[in-house]
């Protein structure tokens, strides 16, 4: 039996009419749930189910439910929430809706690319080898930014009917995923990529420090192999990998991070009681993920596959399992509009390329992204991989 979701915002459920769109979701389209935004970043989004005015804009990350702020006492990091929250509790119209219908809900929480609070607490943000706070990123070594996570995912699964929480982001954040349109005249090559990626915060090299990681060393390498790109425009001509492993500190470093990220999905999954989902964006020496190992702590595991190639579909699945992930804990996400899918024929494929791969979870991006129309394809879509 497989598992199927589609990500959605509550905005989009409610002004489309709440319990009509939930019954809809379950009963027409036969989804087993949905994956609504509970804590996101900023967008602009062109809203085409709407008759009238088609922008929204989020000038802030935010959260959209209504937080239990005695959950945050122990964390200098509070919630910060959207106008949309503020005006009423539509997390809990739709949990409500999903209850009447039996649809799941699902926690789709945004974790750490969130520029409105690395901006507000920069002593909990990443911090580049030159002292460039990032503010779009919160830095998984901090104590705080950990308890304020965990509260966060209790306060959802406690005041909530949350099925499961998603986790997006809850890793290192690379250069270059910012809140701003980026400008640089650089041929960046991933040593590059990767030394600017580095986080170098207090809480970093607290770190590494208990572990016996001299970060003052490593961070004065950083700079120095940077600005000789700076001055050369010329990357380092090696692997990221020969780079790494060449230099003993700098690999004790980059696992110290991703045990970083490790502990702290083991701690927030420990903290409670619903399954925990992650989904993986980024890679080991930027992200800090050890995709095989968090596979072994979270109850599902999450790719993106947008693309009309079954082909690369399959290549995303193949690459994932390669890290010894079994393929019935793999959700497979599917853009169910153009470009990735510009038929109803194309996203059938794709997700049927899945299904034969042995993948049993199916996420389909977005409801109120997509024209309602291909509500019908991925309808036809279940109906598949049901088959
Ligand atoms: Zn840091």
């Amino acid at each position: 039996m497989s598992y199927t979701t589609m990500w959605s915002y509550t905005w989009d459920l409610i002004e489309d009419g709440t319990d009509e769109t939930i019954r809809r979701l379950r009963q027409d389209v036969g989804l087993e749930a949905i994956s609504v935004a509970t804590s996101y970043h900023t967008y602009e989004m062109l809203c085409c189910h709407r008759p009238g005015r088609k922008f929204l804009w989020a000038p802030e990350s935010a959260v959209y439910f209504r937080p239990q702020t005695a959950l945050y006492a122990e964390t200098p990091i509070k919630p910060h929430l959207s106008p949309l929250a503020r005006e009423r509790d539509s997390l809990r119209e739709v949990g409500d809706r999903c209850l009447a219908h039996g649809l799941k809900l699902v926690s789709w929480t945004v974790c750490l690319h969130n520029s409105h609070l690395a901006t507000t607490y920069p002593d909990h943000a990443q911090s580049s080898a030159f002292g460039d706070v990032y503010l779009h990123a919160l830095c998984p070594s901090s104590p705080a930014v950990r308890t304020y996570m965990i509260a966060l995912a209790r306060d959802l699964t406690t005041n909530y009917p949350i099925a499961a929480v998603e986790l997006e982001s809850l890793n290192f954040q690379g250069y270059g995923q910012s809140h701003y349109h980026g400008k640089y005249g650089l041929r960046f090559g991933p040593i590059e990529s990767f030394l600017l990626s580095l986080c170098f915060c207090r809480h970093c090299s607290a770190r590494a420090q208990a572990r016996g990681i001299d970060a003052s060393r490593l961070q004065e390498s950083a700079r120095q192999t940077f600005n000789q790109f700076c001055e050369t425009d010329t990357p380092v001509n090696q692997s990221l990998d020969d780079y790494v492993r060449s230099q003993p500190e700098l690999d004790a470093y980059v696992q110290l991070r991703a045990d970083t990220v490790s502990s702290f999905v083991r701690e927030l999954k420990a903290a409670i009681a619903t399954p925990v989902y992650y989904l993986f964006m980024g890679d080991y020496y930027i992200g800090g993920i050890r995709y095989g190992e968090i596979a072994g702590i979270a109850d599902r595991v999450e790719i993106l596959t947008y693309t009309a190639s079954p082909d690369r579909v399959r290549d995303g699945i193949a690459s994932t399992l390669a890290h010894g992930i079994r393929p019935d804990q793999i959700v497979a996400g599917f853009q169910a509009y153009y470009p990735a899918s510009p038929d109803q024929a194309t996203l059938v494929h794709t997700t049927q390329a899945a299904f034969d791969q042995g993948v049993r979870g199916f996420s389909f991006y977005n409801y109120g992204i997509m024209p309602k129309k291909n509500l019908d394809w991925v309808n036809a879509a279940i109906e598949g991989i049901r088959a």
